[in-house]
């Protein structure tokens, strides 16, 4: 979200995470009207023989039996596709081999990951002379805010995760503490979010029952056991940082404040904190809406429970477009589809070749459904692959949460439109070892995902992605390829795609 402080990364990376491959393969594509006409010249190419292009359409709609029908209406639904042609190797190569920074449920080899959190969030609120509490910020507020689940009138952070993860990952309240309220103005510090010292302040008089949350008892509170959030009413702040001066550990991604003297006893504490900013005491409307953008709390956990990427550039919303709470914040959407898959909610059937007939996806809002495409050309097949879920907005029903569901859903308002999103993904290949993931554009889809340069220059591939990049019924060219990174025909494609809804049909 455009937040006037917020992670910051180091554009200058990007470009150097590309890599080029040299033509593997002489598939041509050549664009002819309306239609796209595909010429498979197999030679060297190492793809199955049998794959087979798809079929011209255009021209003789209408003239035959498949061409009367150009949208799917019905179909297998994609949970439960038979995949098992797929080897193993590669299917949980992408559900785990490949995480990158992303802090997932399962260890590479497929085990339970111990530092996976307990979903567990510890609150406490401080204020400084110049920055005095908002009094509507009550303990009451924050557990509603934060916490609350069952039927209610309002949305929650954990209702959220809650239905992103489908159920399987639960927030709740590792302690909210009384106001902390520290003796120096904020200016007596040497920095703000990330500074060692006002943390250590704040740490020293929060009670909180660490003990209760130090599970294996050695006085460290590592992400596993708890998120920090620490809220300051001073109006903007929405920030996710690490005790940047206590030795940061590169490679865990963790740094630590060490030996603080709480109420409770002496404490190390691992986890980044969550700096975030109410509205302030003298705001005329402090006591409505106190949190201001709720939907940037959820973006910021995002960051402190999972190690999730900012996917926004500085001229919008970057790869992910519109679809995605990393990449804009100010409204309720989804994660990612690839996010979900990553952090080990999700494991999708894949396919590696085109099954010619029509499936149905249900809406990944309230089903736990998207289906993985890899390659039959891909020699490393983790390295590139799509995966297809249905975005319905009305479909984000929170499980029967609110006692009246908006007519756009609860959780996925934000997001510009509904329909079939198909999303590229390249392993490694963004921020700090990160994987790129794009939103094929719909618009104009047949193109280079990745483009020619980095994501920052002139051929940045896709990105920014709004209204219309969400794949829908279209009879004048319902075929639609999936092109690779080097910018070539994957053999991969999809047709007779149906207007939103659920479930949503196309054949592939
Ligand atoms: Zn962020």
């Amino acid at each position: 979200m455009s937040n006037t402080v917020e992670w910051s990364l180091e554009m200058s990376e990007v470009g150097a995470r590309r890599t080029t491959r040299g033509p593997r393969c002489s598939v041509r594509i050549v664009a002819s009207g309306l239609a796209a006409v595909l010429a498979w010249g197999g030679v060297g190419c190492g793809g199955p023989e049998q794959e087979s292009a798809p079929r011209q359409e255009g021209a003789g709609i209408g003239q035959t039996a498949q061409a009367e029908s150009s949208t799917c209406t019905q179909g297998d639904d994609v949970r439960y596709l038979d995949d098992s042609a797929v080897p193993a190797a590669l299917k949980n190569n992408i559900y785990y081999g490949s995480p990158g920074p992303i802090i997932s449920r399962y260890r590479t080899d497929g085990t339970l990951n111990p530092n996976y959190p307990s979903g567990k969030v510890v609150v406490i609120p401080f204020e400084t002379p110049d920055l005095p509490r908002n009094p509507a910020v009550t303990k009451t507020r924050i557990y509603d805010t934060f916490f609350a689940t069952g039927q209610l009138t309002g949305i929650t952070v954990a209702q959220y995760f809650l239905e992103n993860s489908w159920g399987s990952f639960l927030v709740t309240s590792g302690g909210i503490s009384d106001w902390v309220s520290l003796s120096k103005n904020i200016s007596a510090y040497t920095g703000f979010e990330g500074d060692a010292a006002l943390p250590r302040d704040v740490l020293r008089y929060a009670n909180i029952n660490w003990a209760s949350l130090d599970t294996n008892g050695d006085h460290i509170i590592t992400p596993a056991e708890a998120q920090l959030v620490f809220l300051v009413s001073n109006g903007y702040s929405a920030a996710t940082r690490g005790f940047k001066d206590y030795g940061v550990n590169p490679a865990a991604n963790l740094s630590m404040l060490s030996n603080v003297l709480t109420p409770g006893g002496t404490y190390s504490f691992k986890p980044k904190v969550v700096y975030f900013g109410t509205k302030t005491a003298a705001d005329p409307t402090y006591n409505t809406n106190p949190f201001r953008y709720e939907p940037a709390i959820a973006h910021e956990l995002g960051h402190a429970f999972f190690n999730l990427v900012d996917r926004y550039l500085s001229n919008g919303p970057g790869g992910v477009g519109s679809y995605d709470i990393m990449s804009y914040s100010e409204s309720w959407r989804h994660m990612n589809i690839h996010d979900k898959l990553k952090i080990g909610w999700i494991r999708p059937k894949v396919l590696q070749s085109h099954l010619g007939r029509c499936v149905a996806f249900p809406a990944s809002e309230s089903t736990r459904a998207a289906l993985i495409l890899v390659s039959p050309l891909s020699t490393s097949p983790q390295d590139e692959y799509w995966i297809i879920e249905n975005r319905n907005r009305p479909s984000s029903g929170c499980n029967g949460c609110m006692l009246f569901t908006p007519p756009n859903g609860v959780f996925d308002p934000g997001i510009p439109e509904s329909g079939m999103a198909v999303w590229w993904v390249k392993t490694g290949a963004y921020f700090n070892g990160h994987d790129d993931v794009r939103l094929v554009d719909a618009n104009d889809p047949e193109r280079d995902p990745n483009g020619t340069t980095p994501i920052t220059g002139l051929d940045p591939g896709f990105i920014n992605q709004g209204a219309g990049a969400l794949f829908r019924e279209d009879t004048v060219d319902p075929t639609k390829v999936l092109m690779d990174s080097n910018g070539s025909w994957s053999l991969l494609y999809f047709r007779y795609a149906s207007n939103p809804g659920s479930p949503v049909y196309a054949e592939l």
